[in-house]
C-alpha cells in the first residue's frame, strides 16, 4: 500500500473509532438512566419530586436519542466532505478568482468553515425550537435565532479572517519556525479577545445591566470585599431572551474582570443560594484556576501547531485528500476538520482537570459561607430547574462533564 493508502486508512479508521466511542458512551448512559428511572434516587428522596425527576430522565434521553442521530450524520458527513473532492474544488475555484495571496487563502479557509457548519444547522434548529420547545425552556424567537446566525459569520469574517491572513502570512515571512510565530500571534488575540469580548462583543448577543441597590448587591458586595474580590461590577445578563436556563459565569481579566449573573438565576434563587453561587466564582478567580486553564491551553494549541508544521511538509497528506502540495492553507484546514478525532480521547482528562477545580471552588465557598447547606441548596435547584441528569454513567460523564455530577459534589461538600 502506497503512503497516501495508509493515510486513508488511518483517518477512516480515526473517524469511525470516534463515532463508535461516542455511540456506544450514548447507549452506555441512555441504559443507565432507564435502569435508575422507576424512581427518584435515595440520597435525593425530599429533594426533588417524582413529577420533576421523570421529566429530567426524559430530557435526558430525548437529548441522547437526537445526539446518537448527530454522531453519525456527522461522521458521513466528514466522510464526504474529506473524500468526495470538493474541498479541493471549492480551493481551485476561488483560487482561479482571486489567486494565491494570503487574504485570498484565508477567505478559503473561513468560506470552508462556513459551508461545513451549513448542514449541522437544522440539528441546531430542531434542538432550540422542538427539543428545548418541548422541556418548556426555549425562548428564542426565530428572527433573533437567525440573526445570532448572521452575526456569528459577520464576526468571523471581521475577527477570524485578518487572523487567518496574519498566520498565512508568517508562514511566508519566518520560515520554518512559522508555527511559533503563528501560535504568539494566536495567544496574543486571545488575550485581546479576554479584554474586549465582554465590552464590544457579548453585548452584541445580551443586554448587560449592573445589579440593581438592594440587599442582594449589598450581600455580594460584602462577600467580595471578605474574600478580597474587586467587584466594581456585578453585572446581570439578559439569558431569559434565548431559554430558561441559568448561569454564572467570569469575563475578562485584571481590571476588566467581571462577573455575570443571568437573570434567570436571579430568579430562580434565594439571596443566600446566590452569594453561594458567587462565591463558588470567586473561588475560580482566588485560586488562580483562570490563569492555570490558560497557560494548559496555551500548551495545547503550541501542541497543534507543530503538528501542523510538520504534516504541511508531507505532501502524502495532501494529496490523500485530494490536494496538490504547495500552500499551507488546506493542511491548515484538514487539520481543523481532524483534530477532534484526536483531541476526543483527552476530554476525560480536561474534564478531570476542570473538575479538581470545581471541587475547590465549592470547598472554598462553603469556607468563606461558613457553611456548605447554602451552596448545596443552590445546587439542587439549578439541577432540578435545568432538568440535569441525576444518575449519569460515571464513564460517559468523564468524556462529556466539565462539572462532578451533583451527587459527587454533595458529598465532597459534606466532609
Ligand atoms: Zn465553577
Amino acid at each position: 500500500m502506497t503512503v497516501m493508502g495508509v493515510a486513508f486508512w488511518i483517518v477512516v479508521g480515526l473517524v469511525l473509532a470516534k463515532a463508535l466511542a461516542q455511540l456506544w458512551l450514548q447507549n452506555l448512559n441512555q441504559q443507565y438512566v432507564r435502569a435508575h428511572a422507576t424512581r427518584v434516587p435515595e440520597s435525593f428522596k425530599g429533594a426533588i419530586d417524582e413529577q420533576t425527576y421523570s421529566k429530567s430522565v426524559n430530557y435526558t434521553l430525548a437529548k441522547g436519542k437526537l445526539s446518537r442521530i448527530e454522531i453519525v450524520y456527522d461522521a458521513v458527513l466528514l466522510f464526504i466532505v474529506l473524500f468526495s473532492g470538493v474541498l479541493p474544488l471549492i480551493y481551485t475555484l476561488l483560487h482561479s478568482w482571486l489567486g494565491e495571496a494570503a487574504w485570498a487563502n484565508g477567505l478559503f479557509l473561513l468560506a470552508a468553515g462556513l459551508l461545513l457548519s451549513i448542514p449541522g444547522l437544522p440539528f441546531e434548529w430542531y434542538h432550540q425550537f422542538r427539543l428545548e420547545e418541548h422541556f418548556g425552556f426555549n425562548t428564542t424567537t426565530q428572527k433573533l435565532w437567525w440573526l445570532d446566525r448572521v452575526k456569528g459569520i459577520l464576526l468571523a469574517l471581521l475577527l477570524g479572517w485578518p487572523l487567518l491572513t496574519l498566520i498565512l502570512k508568517l508562514v511566508e515571512w519566518t520560515g520554518p519556525w512559522w508555527w511559533l510565530w503563528a501560535w504568539g500571534s494566536m495567544l496574543v488575540f486571545q488575550m485581546v479577545m479576554l479584554i474586549l469580548a465582554p465590552v464590544l462583543i457579548l453585548p452584541l448577543f445580551n443586554k448587560f445591566t449592573p445589579l440593581t441597590d438592594g440587599s442582594l448587591r449589598e450581600r455580594l458586595l460584602a462577600l467580595a470585599a471578605r474574600t478580597g474580590f474587586q467587584a466594581k461590577s456585578i453585572q446581570v445578563m439578559d439569558g431569559s431572551k434565548r431559554s430558561k436556563h441559568s448561569n454564572a459565569f467570569f469575563t475578562g481579566f485584571g481590571g476588566f474582570r467581571k462577573i455575570v449573573l443571568f437573570d434567570t438565576l436571579i430568579q430562580q434563587l434565594e439571596e443566600q443560594e446566590l452569594e453561594a453561587v458567587l462565591a463558588h466564582e470567586i473561588g475560580h478567580f482566588r485560586l488562580k484556576h483562570i490563569p492555570k486553564t490558560l497557560i494548559l491551553s496555551a500548551l495545547g494549541s503550541l501542541a497543534g501547531f507543530y503538528v501542523i508544521s510538520l504534516l504541511a511538509t508531507q505532501s502524502w497528506f495532501y494529496r490523500a485528500f485530494g490536494f496538490l502540495p504547495g500552500n499551507i492553507a488546506p493542511a491548515l484546514l484538514l487539520f481543523g476538520l481532524l483534530s477532534g478525532v484526536i483531541t476526543f480521547w483527552f476530554s476525560p482528562l480536561a474534564h478531570w482537570w476542570s473538575r479538581r477545580h470545581e471541587y475547590e471552588a465549592d470547598a472554598f465557598a462553603a469556607k468563606v459561607m461558613t457553611q456548605a447547606q447554602p451552596l448545596i441548596r443552590a445546587l439542587r435547584k439549578l439541577n432540578e430547574k435545568n432538568l440535569g441528569n441525576l444518575t449519569p454513567h460515571p464513564v460517559y460523564s468523564g468524556f462529556y462533564y466539565s462539572h462532578p455530577g451533583l451527587l459527587e459534589r454533595e458529598r465532597a461538600l459534606m466532609k
